[in-house]
């Protein structure tokens, strides 16, 4: 009973293996070449001393200067604001670096050439120069232009969000590639094709797993015991479906989770987005689905992603016009 949700992909399954680690080591090769070089702690002090006492003191001396060192990278721009008089300061989410800081010079200016390409969810090549305290921006491509994302008030706040996540879950100098491809692959998709409503679930889901934090949901959490068709609940604070023995077990707050909810959610973390796109799914089931995957995003972050609400209303607006 519990393998029929094939039927609500009408008998597709798909591998979720959907990440494309080798792109992005060809893409962010930039890394390999012009990354941190980390040398034992004895040799700059060893060359600063060669340095003073060699004939060849100014070449030495040139090579310890602390002229900063520029580097390219991928990137999306997850967090941007205004900052002194014409820059932006932007947080880039890159697939080797996790999250990187840095100040867009002139930006705001009308005649800047970075400004455009610095903006919200731009996805991006970038050249970074590292200053001593905040990174620099000097150069910037557009890898994708995304445009449709900025052309609708449904896409952009459901876009903010994938953001918002792919950098709860990202720090500075962390490398995850599958994380950065699935955000840059959803945005694509948010900006190619009509809204759908299990997008947003989808991507959450997808960066649990990615994560480590996929929920039990194909056995009881608390006892493992396979799952009846009746009478689970969803512990966020056990991590997973629990079974009717078990539900009295602890006085945590449990979500209800029906038949349908559970084989939806088994199939969304199995499946590849063009599986999903096809299910249509009733309110109940859409309702039940993501109030589970907020409780279990906030128990994992141990906080609510901010730009949540602001998805959620606009949605909301949206489906009384
Ligand atoms: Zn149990």
């Amino acid at each position: 009973m519990w393998d029929d949700f094939a039927l609500l992909a009408g008998g597709q399954r798909c591998s979720t293996d959907f990440t494309n680690t080798n792109q992005v080591l060809h893409r962010d090769s930039a890394r390999f070449s012009t990354g941190p070089f980390v040398a034992p702690r004895w040799v700059l002090p060893t060359v600063k001393l060669l340095a003073l006492i060699s004939p060849i003191q100014p070449v030495i001396a040139s090579m310890v200067s602390s002229r900063p060192r520029t580097y390219s990278v991928e990137a999306v721009v997850v967090r941007a604001s205004d900052f002194a008089e014409a820059d932006r300061l932007i947080t880039l989410l890159t697939p080797f670096r996790g999250l990187v800081r840095a100040v867009a010079r002139g930006a705001r200016k009308p005649k800047s050439r970075i400004g455009g390409n610095v903006d919200l969810l731009r996805h991006i090549n970038v050249s970074l120069n590292e200053g001593r305290s905040l990174q620099s921006v000097s150069q910037v491509q557009s890898v994708s232009s995304l445009r449709g994302l900025h052309s609708g008030l449904e896409k952009m706040s459901t876009g903010l969000y994938m953001a918002e996540l792919a950098e709860r879950f990202s720090v500075e100098g962390g490398s995850n590639p599958p994380l950065f491809n699935h955000l840059v692959r959803m945005l694509q998709v948010l900006d190619a094709e009509p809204m759908h409503p299990l997008m947003s679930r989808w991507f959450e889901i997808q960066v649990l797993r990615l994560n480590g934090f996929t929920p039990t949901i194909t056995q009881c959490v608390d006892c493992g015991a396979e799952l009846k068709p009746q009478g689970h609940v969803f512990s966020p604070e056990r991590g997973g479906i629990v079974c009717p023995e078990c539900r009295a077990a602890e006085s945590d707050v449990l979500l209800p989770a029906s038949l349908n909810t559970v084989k939806l959610l088994r199939h969304i973390a199995r499946a590849q987005w063009e599986a999903v796109r096809p299910l249509h799914t009733g309110e109940d089931e859409l309702r039940q689905i993501g109030r589970i995957l907020k409780e279990h995003l906030h128990f994992v972050l141990d906080r609510n992603v901010r730009s949540t609400a602001f998805m959620d209303e606009v949605t909301r607006w949206r489906s009384n016009t």
